[in-house]
């Protein structure tokens, strides 16, 4: 088996030293402040050993990584109920589309778009204030990676809920649908602030881990969710987890992932690691460009590709 620890300090030096980058998103004002020289990765095999090079401690906006959390909690208190509200296949579209919402009566392909999110945010919500909202996902976060530090950014937070007006229309559009069944205002008011969870690659990686151990915390040794479920948020993100792009990343990568555009993608290989990796410069579908690469070569080297015979 290929040496993991050489391996991951030579892609993190080789990507260090990329000159094509990606472009940092700068639609959210706050996130086109982050210099897109960063690059950071962690991983954490089944054992529990960890490895990590370059920016690996330092925190990022977790973006829309937060819908696989926020999916796990949506499941956690309403079951089965939330498949109700959203879809389980690929869109073929942007994050932030609209299109097919009118198609569909309002009902939203898939969790990790920003339409479903936002209806599995509004479930999350439901009977309760945003602040409860956001922190029982923050609560789950911290629990899931052992630290109670992680917080929010509150700057990006406030840059995004200023200017998300695309969020405000999706939100308002499946309300005309029921498909939200809250308050906008509330819903939207979690969806920014879940959205804006800063966490370093090293905690994002120890978030995951219950992902790679059929869905118990190898630490603890706490069920977070049933292994069924854990293999269907497994190809969830390997369906849907980077948008239009959820097909060439399989292509290339071949793990269940969920990417955002703060740069950070979490990829799960089952059984054998969590894996973060953060760099700003992002693809044209909003996705990390090194973090892709970065990933393209562990997970060719390990032959941790899902599609792997052995
Ligand atoms: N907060 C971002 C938005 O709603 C999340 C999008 C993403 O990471 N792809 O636009």
């Amino acid at each position: 088996m290929a040496d993991l620890a050489g391996l991951v300090s030579d892609i993190a030096s080789r990507l260090q030293a990329a000159t094509d980058r990606g472009r940092v998103a700068d639609y959210i004002p706050e996130l086109a402040k982050v210099s897109p020289r960063h690059f950071g990765i962690a991983v954490i095999t089944a054992d529990g050993t960890e490895h990590v090079a370059g920016d690996a401690g330092e925190a990022f906006s977790i973006q829309s990584v937060s819908k696989v959390f926020a999916l796990v909690e949506a499941l956690s208190r309403h079951g089965n109920r939330v498949w109700d509200r959203v879809g389980k296949e690929p869109s073929g579209s942007a994050f932030n589309s609209i299109i097919q919402l009118e198609l569909e009566q309002g009902r939203p392909r898939n969790p990790f778009i920003n339409a479903g999110a936002i209806a599995v945010t509004d479930l999350i919500a439901e009977g309760r204030s945003p602040g409860e909202g956001l922190q029982s996902i923050l609560a789950l976060i911290r629990r899931l990676s052992g630290d109670e530090t992680i917080d929010l950014d509150a700057a990006v937070a406030w840059s995004e809920a200023a200017t998300g007006y695309r969020n405000a229309a999706l939100a308002n559009y499946m309300r005309a649908f029921g498909t939200i069944a809250g308050p906008v205002d509330a819903t939207l008011s979690v969806y920014f602030q879940q959205c804006a969870i800063a966490m370093s690659c090293r905690q994002l990686a120890r978030a995951g881990r219950f992902l790679m151990a059929g869905g118990v915390c190898p630490v603890s040794g706490e069920a977070i969710v049933s292994p069924e479920r854990a293999r269907r948020i497994n190809a969830l993100m390997l369906t849907c987890g980077h948008y239009d792009a959820s097909g060439e990343f399989a292509f290339q990568v071949g793990l269940p992932a969920k990417s955002g555009v703060g740069g950070g993608i979490l990829a799960i290989a089952p059984g054998r690691a969590s894996i973060a990796v953060w760099s700003p410069g992002l693809s044209p579908q909003g996705n990390s460009l090194l973090g892709t690469r970065a990933l393209e070569q562990l997970a060719h080297t390990m032959r941790w590709s899902v599609f792997n015979p052995d």
